[in-house]
């Protein structure tokens, strides 16, 4: 068997960097959204790190295509659940039949999150309901079906991924902004709530992360948003998930409540 500073060394090799490989191991952690983007390069990190982890997203084939990914590295640590996580019934179900499958669950990272943009005059009620229901209530469901677990084991971390538009609000995303704001409530509400119990609950703000999501911007729109940015340039989907393996690790335990934005100084 491996000693714990080979272990780290091979690691470290592996990732050309000083990543700790064994922050996670022994922790099941739930990403939802992991079939891409950020959630999927937050999948992938806390896997690297040991975790076994509950791959959740809303097509069946991306949730596998990350399971497969993370399992081909390391057999057997992942599993693809597909649900959508606006639906209260469904997710509960899948809450439980994940508990059911690992045993416990350690890390919930509420990453599941979609846009539709318009000015609000001009913007349906679908449109509305659609992005308050994926980004806000299903962060709620999730973080519902694994809570009394969490609470009888008296640990565990939940981080949400909110956005830098829930802080400072933006044109067209009403919406959007409304949602990831009630997240940074939900969030702070949480950490109270749970605080007594040794859960942590914080939340990650993003600012411009190259993904899908913004994969549909106009030219424009891009190179007005990087002129904003302080650093420069855009985020990746691994600059989320490196804060995100921060807060969820132990060195994080006297962190909750709190809105960390990783937006390369967007907003400060
Ligand atoms: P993305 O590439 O569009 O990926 C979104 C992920 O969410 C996909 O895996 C998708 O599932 C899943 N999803 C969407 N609706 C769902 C539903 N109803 N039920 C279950 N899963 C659902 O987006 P991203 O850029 O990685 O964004 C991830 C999170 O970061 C979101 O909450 C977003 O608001 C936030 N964020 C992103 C940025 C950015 O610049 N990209 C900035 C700030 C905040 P499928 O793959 O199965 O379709």
């Amino acid at each position: 068997m491996l000693s714990l500073l080979s272990r780290r060394a091979l690691t470290a090799e592996h990732q050309n960097s000083t990543i700790n490989a064994v922050r996670f191991e022994n922790q099941i952690a739930v990403v939802t959204g992991a079939g891409r983007g950020i959630g999927h390069a937050i999948a992938v990190r806390l896997a690297s790190e040991g975790a076994r982890v509950a791959s959740v997203s809303r097509t069946e084939a991306n949730a596998k295509k990350t399971a497969d990914e993370i399992n081909a590295a390391r057999g057997n640590a992942a599993i693809a659940y597909a649900v959508d996580v606006s639906d209260h019934a469904a997710v509960q179900k899948i809450g439980a039949q994940i508990l059911e499958d690992f045993g416990k669950v350690d890390i919930l990272i509420n990453n599941a999150g979609v846009t539709r943009d318009g000015l609000a005059m001009r913007m349906s009620i679908e449109d509305w309901d659609t992005v308050i229901n994926t980004n806000l209530r299903g962060a709620f469901n999730f973080t519902q079906s694994i809570i009394r677990a969490m609470i009888k084991q008296r640990s565990g971390r939940i981080i949400n991924i909110t956005s830098v538009i829930g802080l400072i609000g933006n044109a067209g995303q009403a919406n959007y902004a409304a949602s990831k704001a009630g997240l940074i409530g939900l969030t702070k509400s949480l950490a109270r709530e749970l605080a007594s119990r040794g859960i942590t609950v914080n939340a990650v703000a993003p600012g411009f992360i190259t993904t899908d999501m913004t994969a549909g911007l106009s030219d424009e729109i891009k190179k007005t948003i990087q002129a904003q940015i302080p650093l420069g340039k855009t985020g990746q989907p691994e600059d989320i998930a490196s804060a995100v393996a921060f807060l969820a690790s132990a060195e994080a335990s006297y962190i909750t409540g709190q809105v960390l934005c990783v937006d390369g100084g967007m907003v400060m």
